[in-house]
């Protein structure tokens, strides 16, 4: 990486298309001007970003798995009398209100506590058009960040020993897929079907399963948004090798090596794996983010700015 300018927000070198390393903000672009950006923007419409992100594909698996719980559930409340949909909407309230509860033990991160994270995520929203997401971290050391939603609002969790492995680029990856999430309303469904940490026993791993091709397609789009965040391809690649094979084994390795090592051969029995699987194969993912890559690489990548944004 070629530092080519001085940080506009702290004076580090830093590369100009990335993020400043020492204060985690765009190094072109002063916070001032980026919270201003911020501060105006609103909820809602299509936008360029979106356009970018969205895939008829997840459209369909979604439309499919909704479709499949809709007359599931029709077809047992009426075996049941109704009670199979009580149980539904308390196995529904529950996890949502498990998730709530949850956060209030959580770090905020905000300004003069961990602030250059702070400052990544404010730069991953300004990147992706979208207004700024609370991020909580908590201690655990595993190796993990998800969104969650209650009411209208999202917010993303990060376990700490996440935040101490990855450099300010892959947090940067981390963040801007994890907005993705957001950005292309995945949260409620995500919150409904539930993680491995906020679920609920019966129905959740039965949702899981109908939800799954939703549920891959979902990570595809993230990981797009990831790459949005970040402009350039490296930081994804060594995210995910940190991700999947733990942060000793992928320290010092250069992005391609990570890619090679991740690249699986693709077959019939790796297709039928990943079927069951809510989320894709790392090589898989690795790929997409190449092919994503391509297509915007010639273009200039949505840079946030108000000019174009209506
Ligand atoms: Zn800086
Ligand atoms: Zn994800």
């Amino acid at each position: 990486v070629t530092r080519d300018i001085a940080c506009v927000n702290c004076g580090a070198p830093a590369a100009a298309s990335h993020v400043c390393e020492a204060c985690g903000s765009d190094p072109a672009l002063a916070n001032d001007r980026r919270d201003q950006v911020l501060r105006g923007r609103t909820a809602g419409s299509r936008d360029d970003v979106e356009e970018l992100l969205a895939s008829a594909a997840e459209d369909r698996a979604l439309l499919v798995s909704i479709s499949v719980v809709a007359v599931s559930m029709v077809v047992l409340s009426i075996l049941t009398l109704g009670v199979f949909l009580l149980v539904i909407l308390v196995s529904v309230i529950a996890v949502l209100l498990s998730r709530r509860a949850a956060r209030a033990s959580f770090l905020r991160v905000q300004p003069g506590r961990m602030s250059v994270l702070h400052q990544l995520s404010l730069t991953a929203a300004f990147r992706l058009r979208l207004k700024p997401v609370d991020v909580f971290v908590q201690q655990s050391p595993e190796f993990n960040a998800y969104t969650s939603g209650f009411g209208g609002r999202s917010w993303i969790v990060m376990d700490s020993g996440l935040v101490e492995a990855m450099t300010p680029m892959e947090l940067l990856f981390v963040l801007g897929h994890e907005m993705g999430h957001v950005k292309l309303r995945h949260v409620f469904w995500k919150t409904v079907v539930g993680d491995g940490r906020h679920s609920f026993p019966l129905l959740s791993p039965i949702l899981r399963l109908v939800f799954s091709g939703w549920s891959r397609a979902c990570e595809y789009s993230a990981d797009r948004a990831g790459l949005i965040a970040t402009r350039t391809p490296g930081p994804c690649f060594t995210a995910l090798g940190k991700l999947a094979a733990g942060p000793g084994t992928v320290r010092g390795m250069r992005p391609d090596e990570v890619t090679w090592a991740f690249a699986e051969e693709e077959d019939t029995l790796l297709h039928l794996a990943e079927m069951s699987s809510s989320h894709p194969f790392i090589s898989r993912r690795v790929k997409a983010i190449l092919d994503f890559w391509k297509i915007i690489q010639p273009r200039p990548i949505p840079a946030g700015n108000p000019v174009s944004h209506a």
